[in-house]
């Protein structure tokens, strides 16, 4: 991750260097024109004493009085701001100067001095040189401007001192606050809200906008992510139902609606252990559709498929709901199993049973078939499995087709009866 640094940090210092920069511009500029005014200043108050001079130095010349010419010389150099003075005599050629500078560069003043009125003599006698002192304008500069460049500083760092003060207080710490409220926040805490800590105020700025886009963003996934809680709930029970419909399906046999081997070999083993260990009845019936294949033969493999369809409906018919259970063992078979029930109870259902095949004929389309069945009976043993169990009920039905058929064989602790339906009798 890049190093992060505090935005308010960074207007503060560029606002620095913009104001050392105007700073510096301002001062520049503001030296200048203090010189130039200086410039002018000095020129016009050195012309006005010089012309006062002039007069004196004229006579003095004339009369050729050089100890006036000298005081005059001497009182012009200790004038303030002058540096130097300097009278060149035109006849001898002498130079009477004085001044604490020694002259560098031109005189910032220079006249002739001309013979006194009324001479019509019009040949200077001389001529007054006058230079300013060399450190007059940085003194002056010195003098004037740096109390401003002082005062500009000293103002510009409070008014830095105070953007410091507010972009902190309004700018770097609720971007903070907002900035440590989005990194902290969890997908199942979207409906805390961000609360900055800062005085209530009338109008609202940007923090207040981001605050809101930031509430509205938080409302809007909440949302979304409902929507999308839902649509999972609604997906998670249509697939539940589909779950559930294709268990049903793999093990219910399609044609007859009764369960399959699959679900036997669930089931059986399972309800055969929980009978043992609670010590109870359980019995099963095998039911076999007697010379099914003439059906088939006689009528066609569709009408074969509707009377195997009615007698899984028969068989069903039979069961006590929630507790007994039919299952299309294969081909035209099927095995009933009824928990809780005796062989003596179980004998009864299935004598029930053959009697209806025998007495009801099964309607098929535009006629109707007698079906008989044979029907082999056991009861659930200590020592049995589900095999030894379904095998002793399917010895009872071959048992029963060997006896002729439309009967009943119930297997009786090893031993089988084998008795004959007529009516509700069994003989
Ligand atoms: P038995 O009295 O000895 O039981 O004679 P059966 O004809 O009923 O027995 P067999 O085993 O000889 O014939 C069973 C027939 O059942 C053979 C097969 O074609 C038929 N079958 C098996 N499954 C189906 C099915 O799903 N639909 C139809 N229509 N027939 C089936
Ligand atoms: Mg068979
Ligand atoms: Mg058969």
């Amino acid at each position: 991750m890049s190093r992060s640094r505090s935005m308010a940090s960074l207007l503060i210092l560029r606002i620095v260097l913009l104001a050392v920069g105007c700073m510096l511009v301002f001062g520049g500029s503001h030296a200048w024109w203090q010189y130039q005014q200086q410039r002018k200043e000095f020129k016009a108050s050195v012309e006005t004493l010089a012309d006062t001079s002039l007069i004196l130095l004229s006579n003095a010349l004339w009369n050729i009085d050089m100890s006036i010419v000298r005081r005059q010389v001497q009182w012009l150099s200790k004038l303030p701001d002058v540096g130097y003075v300097r009278v060149r005599v035109e006849i001898t050629g002498e130079l009477i100067e004085g001044g604490f500078d020694l002259p560098a560069g031109q005189p910032a003043l220079s006249m002739d001095i001309m013979p006194p009125q009324p001479s019509h003599i019009q040949i200077p006698l001389g001529q007054l040189e006058i230079w300013e002192r060399s450190n007059h304008y940085q003194h002056v500069l010195r003098e004037s401007t740096l109390p401003v460049l002082l005062g500009y500083a000293l103002f510009t760092a409070l008014i830095c001192l105070m953007v410091a003060w507010v972009m902190r207080r309004e700018l770097h710490q609720p971007l903070d606050q907002i900035a440590r409220f989005a990194a902290g926040l969890k997908p199942n805490e979207l409906s805390r809200p961000l609360i900055l800590d800062r005085p209530r105020r009338r109008q609202q700025d940007e923090i207040d906008l981001v605050v809101q886009g930031f509430g509205q963003l938080q409302r809007d996934l909440r949302v979304h992510i409902e929507h999308l809680d839902l649509l999972v709930a609604q997906r998670t029970e249509q697939l539940e139902d589909l779950v559930d419909e294709v268990q049903r399906l793999s093990l219910t046999d399609a044609l007859t609606g009764c369960y399959n081997r699959r679900a036997l070999d669930q089931r059986l083993p399972a309800e055969i252990e929980r009978c043992k260990r609670y010590g109870r009845f359980l019995s099963v019936i095998f039911v076999d559709v007697d010379r099914f294949k003439q059906v088939n033969d006689v009528h066609g493999h569709a009408a074969g498929d509707m009377v195997l369809k009615e007698v899984g409906l028969r068989c069903q018919e039979q069961l006590r709901s929630q507790v007994d259970w039919a299952v299309r063992y294969g081909g035209e078979e099927f095995l009933i199993v009824l928990p809780e029930a005796r062989s003596a109870h179980a004998r009864e259902l299935a004598q029930r049973l053959g009697a209806h095949m025998r007495n009801q004929p099964i309607k098929i389309v535009d006629e109707t078939l007698t079906v008989t069945v044979s029907l082999g009976v056991a009861q659930l043993m200590p020592m049995d499995s589900a095999q030894s169990l379904l095998a002793r009920a399917d010895a009872m039905l071959y048992e029963a087709k060997r006896s002729g058929r439309d009967c009943v064989c119930v297997a009786q602790s090893g031993d089988s009866q084998v008795g004959i339906i007529d009516d509700i009798g069994w003989s």
